[in-house]
């Protein structure tokens, strides 16, 4: 059975509603988007054909500033999915307090069947149709599953076309060399890092000592899973779409990221000690810490049950649902949320564009040090509200991030 994500957000917004007491009118609104842009894409293809995409931009709340989110190329992306990732950047930025809204967008594509050019065309294509809802002061673009710095920087490049002049804070994760930040790739894992460190602190667990199992190894699942094997964790498993290798003494996690950075699957890699497993038998796999990295709904009613971790660290938007995350919370795994634990990626971002409209660019290390001082005060924060009311992490994260939207729907009131 496919699981709406965006049923998903609204099963998660009645659970904080009522936690919280919430105003039923305000939880009414959140379960709906402020806009959805559907465009069609007509790419001419190398070979002279026509395909037609289609793409979408939606904005969840742009009640405490402009939308900020991702952008991602997947076939699995459609308007219900676009519109739960919207929902959680609104809560992600609320979280960290970021003056910056929720949006997202994605185009229904498999980006490795296009060819450079043709995956040009259609970001420049798809740029020019959302042009009216994206801008430094509308809504921001960033990378997402499948996109990069050079999409990025063909975003830029096309929206300032239009405009007449350089405007790099349309978008964050753009090259270096155009505006884009020191530490925004990395950010994502970094941020995952420095939660996990804190989880690790609060339960009295050598961080060193951790057995780590990661679905995904693209930018976010990749970049955690360099950090926590230079700390000289042990890497049980790590997967990509291809499937997953597992080493029970640990996988070696540099040699890996070479041989995927030059554009290979895992499942082809090479060494008589790996075996190879299944996408979803990664997951079951005990450990001290799972980290699902890749999509969303990948724990669910049917697997929970057999999850055998201590930590969820969701590196991923969205990666467990609401029934999951009963189960898991009965058995006493800590699952670290989503909007908090790769909170990292959108905050070097805001970073990105406060850089850029100030024409002013930071060291390495004033962003990270920035970085770690916010995501920590969050973490203290969701961590001592579950502590209190002896609640899921989660609902603690979502208690602090729906009540400053709240507040803020409250203040600005309804217009006209
Ligand atoms: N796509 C990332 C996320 O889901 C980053 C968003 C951003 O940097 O705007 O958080």
């Amino acid at each position: 059975m496919v699981i709406s994500a965006f049923d998903v957000v609204k099963k998660q917004i009645d659970i904080v509603a009522k936690e919280m007491g919430l105003d039923p009118n305000i939880a009414k609104y959140l379960k709906r988007v402020e806009r959805s842009l559907i465009v069609t894409i007509p790419i001419r293809m190398d070979n002279g054909d026509l395909e037609i995409f289609e793409g979408y931009r939606v904005h969840h709340s742009t009640v405490r500033g402009p939308g900020k989110g991702g952008l991602r190329f997947s076939p699995e992306v459609n308007l219900d999915e676009v519109k739960a990732l919207a929902t959680w950047m609104t809560w992600k930025c609320s979280l960290l307090n970021l003056p910056l809204g929720g949006a997202k967008g994605g185009i229904c594509v498999d980006p490795r069947k296009l060819t450079r050019s043709e995956l040009e065309r259609l970001t420049r294509r798809f740029t020019s149709e959302i042009i009216n809802m994206i801008g430094p002061d509308i809504d921001i673009p960033a990378p997402d599953v499948n996109t990069n710095a050079q999409i990025m920087a063909w975003i830029m490049d096309t929206y300032s076309m239009n405009k007449g002049r350089s405007i790099p804070g349309v978008v964050t994760g753009k090259p270096i060399e155009i505006g884009g930040s020191i530490g925004r790739e990395q950010a994502t894992g970094m941020g995952l890092y420095i939660i996990f460190e804190a989880m690790c602190e609060k339960l009295g667990l050598d961080l060193k000592a951790q057995k780590i199992v990661i679905q995904g190894f693209g930018n976010v699942g990749g970049t955690i899973a360099q950090i926590l094997f230079e700390q000289g964790c042990k890497i049980l498993a790590v997967s990509d779409i291809s499937g997953g290798i597992y080493y029970s003494e640990g996988l070696d996690i540099d040699k890996l990221l070479d041989w995927t950075h030059e554009g290979n699957y895992l499942k082809d890699y090479k060494d008589d000690r790996y075996k190879l497993i299944k996408n979803e038998d990664l997951l079951t796999i005990e450990c001290d810490c799972l980290v699902p990295a890749a999509l969303e709904n990948q724990i669910t009613i049917n697997n929970a049950r057999a999850i055998k971790c201590k930590i969820v660290l969701e590196g991923a938007n969205g990666p467990v649902t609401p029934e999951a995350d009963r189960i898991l919370f009965e058995k006493g795994i800590h699952v670290l949320p989503d909007i908090l634990a790769n909170g990292g990626g959108v905050c070097v971002s805001y970073f990105e564009y406060v850089q850029d409209i100030r024409a002013y660019f930071w060291s390495l290390d004033r962003i990270n040090k920035e970085l770690k001082r916010i995501m920590l005060e969050a973490f203290e924060e969701v961590y001592r509200i579950a502590k209190e009311r002896n609640i899921a992490l989660r609902t603690a994260a979502y208690i602090i991030a729906v009540s400053r939207i709240a507040r803020a729907i409250e203040l600005r009131g309804f217009f006209p």
